[in-house]
């Protein structure tokens, strides 16, 4: 086998990528021409590239690198546990030590009745689960025509063909025949692109209502459960209106309708709780974990189930599972960070500190001549470009133009910072101190002035009509 190492020209590691690697989300013909950037190394919230580059990560990975990079009790967990078990299945009415220690932390951890743990490999699993979860759970109590799972237009829930068909992003649906069955889309509360002249607190209501609508046209003898984020991530850090949350809770209570709460994002402190749903007073009978809950240094992903819910799938062999359920590396890690969460107080750090000083520094850039809103909750931001903030106008460019000019100068600039459309989006590490928020702010500020240039050179300043 031939060495490929860090030591190689990066122009060599490039092409060996270009030839046999098939990346996600991504046109490969185009990066294969460009040469992917080489990641080699990273530290708290500083890659390093190969180049010698330090680039700040300003979205912890994908969402997920919590506690920051180069935690050795991690490493020295995995490696202990690899020695000792490196793996056994949790089918067949077996377990071990580190599936009933997560599962036990996280039903402690987890609000209300959320005390039963489903394990899965990555949150498109997790959801994958639920999916079979919830229709299992109607059809046991008798109820099999219960099969319609209401989600969101511009939701996110995974890549998995279950998992994408919740989720409401329309160029994934666009490949492989999707959605499958039984499944509803309405539309997002996104008052800043959507809600026109109405007030924030009436199009939130307006649009948590669309749930309720939903509901008496599908037949209440339909609906299985409702799927959403706290906050939608990767549709561009949507923060809904105040009033949105309760209006959904008192829908999904009113007419009995299972509510799935997708925390992969928003669990394990990013929000500045535990978990979204505390920061946004929601019940859910179902949280999606994945991400943060290992801090991304194993794949490992979860359903937390009510004690309603658990009761009744348990009433009958689930015929569900996944070879990794419950891996014990995984398994192990997961621990780990969770104990460094703890004895950290690194929730504690987000609500007292990182997330106050963001929230003040990040409503700087609204000052900005691109910036139409510049929002913050917890450890999670956006700002939304514009030409013309006074109209909330969108560029006449085709969307998503300007924000992929404004995330190569965040490159340029040594900032990871990603565009969703003509969003840009941070969810850096828990662990970022105020002065690297202060290096986030500006070189942020720096990509958005040579943005800026850059769209008058090119005539892109023009608006939408
Ligand atoms: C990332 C994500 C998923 C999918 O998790 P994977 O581990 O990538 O499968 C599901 N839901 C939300 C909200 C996510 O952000």
């Amino acid at each position: 086998m031939p060495t490929i190492s860090n030591h190689m020209p990066t122009a060599e590691l490039q092409a060996l990528d270009a030839a046999h690697h098939m990346h996600p989300f991504t046109a490969g013909n185009e990066l294969a021409e460009k040469g992917a950037r080489v990641i080699t190394g990273a530290s708290g919230v500083t890659l390093t590239d190969s180049q010698g580059n330090r680039i700040l990560d300003a979205m912890a990975g994908l969402w997920c690198v919590n506690i920051g990079y180069g935690r050795d009790e991690l490493a020295e967990v995995a490696a202990r546990q690899m020695r000792e078990l490196p793996f056994y299945n949790t089918f067949f009415q077996t377990t071990h030590v580190p599936a009933i220690a997560l599962a036990n932390e996280l039903a402690s951890l987890a609000p209300g009745d959320l005390n039963h743990v489903f394990f899965a490999g990555s949150g498109s699993e997790a959801n994958d689960t639920n999916i079979r979860m919830v229709r299992t759970y109607w059809a046991l109590k008798g109820q099999p025509s219960k099969s319609i799972i209401i989600s969101r237009k511009n939701g996110y829930h995974g890549s998995t063909v279950g998992s994408a068909s919740l989720g409401g992003m329309s160029a994934m649906h666009a490949q492989g025949g999707l959605p499958i069955a039984d499944v509803h889309h309405i539309n997002q509360p996104y008052w800043w692109a959507e809600g026109g002249g109405t007030d924030p607190a009436e199009f939130g209501l307006a649009r948590a209502r669309e749930l309720e609508e939903a509901i008496l046209t599908l037949g209440e003898d339909r609906v299985a459960a409702f799927i959403a984020e706290p906050v939608q991530g990767a549709g561009g850090v949507i923060i809904p209106p105040a009033t949105y949350w309760p209006e959904i809770q008192r829908i999904c209570d009113k007419y009995e309708i299972l509510l799935i709460a997708d925390e992969v994002i928003c669990g394990f402190g990013r929000t500045g709780n535990w978990f979204g749903s505390q920061t946004l007073g929601i019940r859910p009978d179902i949280m999606t974990v994945a991400k943060g809950l290992s801090s991304g240094y194993q794949p490992i992903g979860a359903s937390i189930v009510s004690d309603t819910v658990a009761k009744v799938i348990g009433s009958d062999e689930f015929n569900h599972g996944y070879t990794y359920s419950g891996h014990p590396v995984a398994c192990a890690v997961a621990l780990e960070n969770l104990r460094i969460l703890q004895d950290e107080d690194i929730i504690g750090h987000v609500r007292n500190v990182a997330a106050p000083y963001l929230k003040t520094a990040w409503a700087t850039l609204a000052d900005h001549p691109l910036v139409g809103e510049a929002r913050t909750l917890g450890l999670m931001g956006a700002i939304a470009l514009t030409p013309d903030k006074d109209s909330r106008a969108a560029f006449a460019a085709e969307e998503g133009t300007v924000g992929l000019i404004c995330r190569e100068r965040c490159f340029a600039n040594n900032l990871i910072m990603r565009h969703v459309g003509d969003r840009m989006i941070i969810a850096p590490p828990l662990v970022i101190q105020p002065d690297e928020i202060d290096t986030l702010i500006a070189r942020a500020t720096v990509a958005l002035d040579e943005c800026h240039a850059e769209l008058k050179k090119r005539d892109l300043l023009r608006s939408a009509s």
